[in-house]
């Protein structure tokens, strides 16, 4: 069985300090591919080479709403960078009203200007909301963010937003808040997903799933909150396995699927065959 860790940052610490060590335990916890998000342009080379060194996984390229002092990235530098092979979406973008506050017009033109190179470049986006719901959606539905689609990362909202998400084609994207205690609307989402829209993530290093709340996570804890949803929906756990992964497949479809975590074939010559 494989599973596909949609969304976490190994390059942070304590993470990024052994890298190698973390995409082992991943695999021996049938981890078989992942996306590693940037969140800022100084730190996004970083991405970019795990991606490069190491089959199975993949980049992103974006500008998180919360880094406030990073200096603007053009729409044309993104779509430069995200024309490399291993990088496969653009973010994580969107807005974060919870973490920033004053006047956040920097942060929706930040956010349209993602869309805009996503939509250039025809690949998917990685929102990020929090406590903007609202302006999240009807900025994607303004910029046309259903042309290229996308993932709606970390969801922690009511089933109303997720419907409003699903509509514009997007896919939602379960970490492992879905298995705290206290987050009965999110189940409540968790359960009403649509299978072939749904996708799991750790967040890594935060977020940890039960049981390991509020220790670091990492990749190979994703496979917690899949066997979470699979109670949650009475499901088997292979069918959200291969559900998950094979959405993930279809959403970021410049992602290869033949190279997996642990193998050591050369990715460089991965790249540049094939399509
Ligand atoms: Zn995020
Ligand atoms: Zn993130």
């Amino acid at each position: 069985m494989e599973l596909v860790d949609s969304h976490c940052h190994i390059d942070f610490s304590p993470l990024g300090e052994d890298i190698d060590a973390v995409l082992r335990y991943a695999r021996e916890n049938s981890v078989s591919h992942l996306l590693c998000v940037s969140v800022n342009m100084r730190d996004f080379p970083k991405v970019r080479s795990v991606a490069e060194s190491n089959p199975g996984v993949f980049a992103s390229v974006g500008v998180h709403p919360n880094e406030q002092d990073e200096p603007e990235t053009s729409v044309d530098v993104l779509i430069h960078e995200a024309k490399h092979p291993r990088v496969i979406a653009v973010g994580e973008t969107g807005l974060d009203y919870f973490r920033s506050s004053g006047d956040l017009d920097w942060q929706r033109d930040r956010f349209v200007r993602h869309i805009e190179a996503a939509r250039q470049v025809a690949l998917p986006l990685i929102i990020h909301t929090r406590d903007a719901a609202d302006d999240t959606l009807s900025m994607m539905n303004d910029h046309a963010a259903r042309d290229i689609g996308g993932v709606m990362h970390c969801f922690a909202e009511n089933w109303q937003v997720a419907r409003r998400a699903l509509d514009l084609g997007f896919y939602i994207s379960f970490s492992g808040i879905v298995t705290f205690k206290s987050a009965h609307e999110l189940k409540e989402v968790a359960t009403k997903v649509p299978l072939d829209r749904m996708l799991v993530e750790t967040d890594s290093p935060y977020l940890a799933p039960v049981p390991f709340r509020g220790k670091t996570n990492q990749p190979a804890y994703v496979r917690h909150t899949a066997e979470y949803i699979a109670e949650l929906r009475g499901d088997t756990l292979e069918n959200i396995f291969s559900a998950t992964t094979d959405n993930f497949f279809n959403l970021f479809s410049k992602a290869r699927r033949e190279f997996t975590l642990g193998v050591t074939s050369t990715i460089s010559s991965a790249g540049v065959h094939g399509s």
